[in-house]
C-alpha cells in the first residue's frame, strides 16, 4: 500500500454555520447523496442521523460532534473518504467548536441564501480563518424566497474580509431554483424534482456568454497562483483540470474560499458540493505540521504512520451506555490491544475496540493511522483534550483555550429520590464538556452548575432530563465574580504558637502583598537565611493558595503577587499543617488590610438587529450598564457591538426578542474580568 496515496484520498471537514442555516439537513443529503444512509430524516420530523440525542432533535441544533465517514468518487478520479465532523452550531458552546476545528483539515461554511452573513457565521469563520482552515462556502436555502447569491457574495467580502470565488452560477430565479452553470466545466447541471441532474457540455450561446464570466473567475486566481497566471498568458484555454489544480492550490493557501450554492432542503447542488470537498479541501498531508511537547522538549509532527504515536482525545460521547472517546491520529497509529499513555488523567489505557462512525452505525476496525478520526470504546473517565501517545514517550500537545465558566445555578432534584442519579447525569455531561463544571456550595451542601451562559446550563438541564430521566429545580443565576486586592501591604505576620504543654503547633510567616493587574497568582519566596526550610515553604504556599480561593467578600481573589519575607520555625513543634496555617492566617489580614475590590465578568455582544430597532436595542443596553463599541449600518439592518456586564443580562435573550418582535439575534461570548462599576 502506497500510504501517502492513501492519505491524499481522505478529507477531515467540518461544516460550520449559524443555527437554522441548514447544517444539519446538508448533513443529512451528503448521507443520503453518497449511499451512507438509504433515506433522508427530515430535521423536520426530528431524525436526522447526525444528531444523536433527543434533545438536539427536539431543539433542531446539534451540540455533539460526531465524525460520520462517507466516501465519494468525483468523475475521472478515484474513491475519496470523507469524515463529516459535526461541528456546534451554537456559540455558547465555542469550546466544542474550537476543539472540533482543531482536529478537522477543512471546513464548508454554510450560508442562508436568504438571511446571508449571520453573527454566529461571523465568529466561526473567523475561528477557522484563526486556525488556517481552507474553506469552501455553500449558499444554501436557494430555492427561498428572496434567496440572493450575490448578496452573500458581497457580504463575504465586506462582513468576512474573505475572497469570494464563485465557481458557478445559479441558475433560475426566486424559488424556482432549476440549474447550475459550472465555471470550470464548461457545463450545466439541470436539477429534476428528486434533484438528480443532467449534465450538458455550454452551447454556442451559452460559451459566448459565459465564457467571459470564466475568465473571471481564472483571473482572480491568478493573482494567487503563479502556474496559472503563466498558464493564462501563454495558453490559449486553461483546461479544467488546470483551473481546479490551480484553485486548489490557492485554497489552501488561504487566498481564497471556491462559493457553490444549492438547496439542502430539494437536494440541489449536492454533488457539486461533494466534488468540490474532494477537489479544494486538504487532507491530512496538506495541513502544517502539529506542535507538541515531551519533556519539554517541543518537537513537530507529521502525519506519518510510521513514525511516534500522537493522538488528541477531541470529543466524549455517550451513546446507547458506551462511552466513546473521538479521536484525531496526528502521528503514527493506534492499534486494538495496544497501551497507550494518556496525558491528562495521567494513566496507561488499552485499547480494547477501536470503531468509527457510518450515520449511527459502528464498525469495528482494527488499526487507525495518522489522519484518521476514530473513536476507542469503553475509556470511560478519559478526558475531552488529552493527549495518548506511546508508553514511553509521554507527549503532550498544546491545550485548547476553555471559555471560563462565569455563570451558577443551584440545583435541586424534584425527586429527592433521583439525587443520586442527578450526579452521576451531571458528573457524566461535565465529562463530555470542560466548560460545564459541578460544585457543591461548601456551606449548604447544594448542588450549585457552572457554565458558559444561560442558554448552555439551560441545553445542560435539558439534556440531565432527557438523557437521565431527571427534571431538576434551579434557583437564580448567580454570576462568577473575583475580588483583588486594592492595594500593597508589606510584613503582614501569620504566626501560630500553641505550646502549653503536649504536642505543640509552632509556626510564624511574614508576607508581603502586591496587586497585579494580570489577574495571575505569584507566590515566591525571599525569605533569607534558612529561616523557612523548604518543605515549610510549599506548605505555606498551599496555606496561601486555599486561603485565596475566598477573599473577604467571599468570592475567589486573584491578581496577587505574595512574597515570603520571613519566618520562624520551632524544633520540636513545626509542622507542615502549622505552616498551612499560618500562611492562610497572614493572607487573611493581609487581605483585610489591603481591602479587595469585585471583579465581574464583561461579556461581548454581538447584535444583528433591523435597522429600525437600533434605538431600542442601544437604549435597553445603556439600562443595563452596556457600552457600544460600534454600530455598523447594513441598509435594513444593523450589527452592533456592545460589552456588558454578565450581571445584568440575565434573560437578554428574551428580552430582545419581545424588544424587536424576535428579528434581533445576540451572540455572547465572555470578554473579560473588569472592576466593578456602579
Ligand atoms: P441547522 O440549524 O443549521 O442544522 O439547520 P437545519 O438543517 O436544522 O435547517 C433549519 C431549517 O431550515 C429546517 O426547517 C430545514 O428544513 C430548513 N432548510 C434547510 N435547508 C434548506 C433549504 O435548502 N431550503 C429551504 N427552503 N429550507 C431549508
Amino acid at each position: 500500500m502506497n500510504t501517502n496515496a492513501t492519505l491524499s484520498r481522505w478529507r477531515n471537514l467540518g461544516i460550520i454555520a449559524h443555527i437554522d442555516a441548514g447544517k444539519t439537513t446538508l448533513t443529512e443529503r451528503l448521507l443520503l447523496k453518497t449511499g451512507a444512509i438509504h433515506r433522508a430524516g427530515e430535521v423536520h420530523d426530528g431524525a436526522a442521523t447526525t444528531d444523536y440525542s433527543p434533545i438536539e432533535r427536539a431543539r433542531g441544533i446539534t451540540i455533539g460532534a460526531a465524525a460520520v465517514q462517507i466516501h465519494h468518487a468525483p468523475a475521472e478520479l478515484p474513491s475519496h473518504r470523507l469524515t463529516l465532523i459535526d461541528t456546534p452550531g451554537h456559540v455558547d458552546f465555542a469550546i466544542e467548536v474550537e476543539r472540533s476545528l482543531r482536529v478537522l483539515d477543512g471546513a464548508v461554511a454554510v450560508f442562508s441564501a436568504v438571511d446571508g452573513v449571520q453573527p454566529q457565521s461571523e465568529s466561526v469563520w473567523r475561528q477557522a480563518r484563526r486556525h488556517r482552515i481552507p474553506l469552501i462556502a455553500f449558499v444554501n436555502k436557494m430555492d427561498r424566497m428572496g434567496a440572493n447569491f450575490d448578496a452573500v457574495i458581497a457580504q463575504i467580502k465586506s462582513q468576512l474580509d474573505g475572497n469570494p470565488w464563485p465557481v458557478g452560477i445559479p441558475l433560475g430565479s426566486e424559488q424556482s431554483f432549476v440549474g447550475w452553470v459550472d465555471l470550470i466545466a464548461r457545463a450545466v447541471l439541470r436539477w429534476d424534482e428528486q434533484g438528480d441532474a443532467s449534465i450538458t457540455a455550454w452551447d454556442a450561446a451559452q460559451q459566448l456568454h459565459y465564457e467571459p464570466m470564466r475568465e473571471q473567475l481564472v483571473l482572480a486566481v491568478a493573482e494567487h497562483d503563479e502556474a496559472l497566471a503563466s498558464l493564462y498568458l501563454s495558453a490559449h484555454s486553461v483546461t479544467p483540470e488546470q483551473l481546479r489544480g490551480a484553485i486548489r492550490r490557492a485554497t489552501l493557501a488561504g487566498f481564497g474560499v471556491p462559493v457553490l450554492a444549492g438547496s439542502a432542503f430539494k437536494n440541489k447542488g449536492i454533488e457539486c458540493l461533494l466534488d468540490a470537498i474532494v477537489h479544494y479541501l486538504p487532507s491530512p498531508l496538506d495541513r502544517p505540521m502539529v506542535e507538541a511537547t515531551v519533556e519539554g522538549q517541543s518537537l513537530s509532527l507529521s502525519p506519518d504512520p510510521s513514525a511516534e504515536l500522537a493522538a488528541l482525545v477531541f470529543k466524549l460521547a455517550h451513546q446507547n451506555g458506551n462511552t466513546l472517546a473521538y479521536l484525531r491520529v496526528y502521528s503514527g497509529r493506534l492499534s486494538v490491544g495496544d497501551n497507550v499513555w494518556c496525558s491528562v488523567s495521567g494513566r496507561t489505557r488499552r485499547v480494547s475496540r477501536l470503531v468509527v462512525m457510518q450515520a449511527d452505525r459502528m464498525v469495528e476496525i482494527k488499526q487507525a493511522v495518522a489522519g484518521e478520526i476514530v473513536a476507542v470504546l469503553g475509556w470511560k473517565d478519559a478526558c475531552s483534550g488529552e493527549t495518548v501517545s506511546q508508553l514511553d514517550r509521554r507527549l503532550s500537545m498544546a491545550g485548547i483555550t476553555a471559555q471560563p465558566a462565569v455563570l451558577s445555578w443551584r440545583l435541586n432534584a424534584e425527586k429527592a429520590s433521583d439525587l443520586l442519579r442527578m450526579s452521576q447525569g451531571l458528573a457524566s455531561l461535565a465529562q463530555e464538556d470542560p466548560s460545564f463544571r459541578v460544585d457543591s456550595d461548601p456551606q449548604t451542601g447544594e448542588t450549585v452548575v457552572w457554565g458558559m451562559g444561560e442558554l448552555h446550563l439551560d441545553v445542560m438541564l435539558e439534556r440531565l432530563r432527557t438523557e437521565w430521566g431527571i427534571t431538576v429545580l434551579t434557583g437564580s443565576p448567580r454570576v462568577a465574580y473575583l475580588e483583588t486586592p486594592c492595594a500593597s501591604v508589606q510584613a503582614v505576620e501569620g504566626k501560630l504558637a500553641k505550646q502549653n504543654g503536649g504536642v505543640g503547633q509552632f509556626a510564624r510567616v511574614v508576607l508581603d502583598l502586591h496587586a497585579r493587574n494580570d489577574g495571575e497568582i505569584h507566590f515566591v519566596d525571599q525569605s533569607k537565611g534558612g529561616a523557612v526550610p523548604k518543605a515549610f515553604v510549599a506548605a505555606t504556599e498551599k496555606g496561601v493558595r486555599a486561603a485565596l480561593a475566598e477573599g473577604p467578600l467571599g468570592f475567589p481573589v486573584v491578581g496577587v503577587d505574595v512574597v515570603l519575607v520571613d519566618g520562624e520555625t520551632h524544633a520540636k513543634d513545626s509542622s507542615d499543617l502549622a505552616f498551612q496555617k499560618a500562611g492562610a492566617d497572614a493572607i487573611a489580614a493581609a487581605l483585610s488590610l489591603s481591602k479587595t475590590q469585585l471583579l465581574e465578568p464583561i461579556m461581548q455582544l454581538l447584535i444583528d438587529t433591523p435597522a429600525s430597532h437600533v434605538g431600542d436595542v442601544v437604549g435597553d443596553l445603556q439600562r443595563r450598564l452596556g457600552r457600544i463599541v460600534s454600530i455598523d449600518d447594513q441598509g435594513t439592518r444593523a450589527m452592533i457591538s456592545a460589552h456588558a456586564p454578565l450581571s445584568k443580562l440575565e434573560s437578554y435573550t428574551t428580552a430582545l426578542r419581545s424588544l424587536t418582535q424576535g428579528r434581533a439575534m445576540a451572540n455572547t461570548t465572555f470578554a473579560r474580568y473588569e472592576t466593578q462599576r456602579n
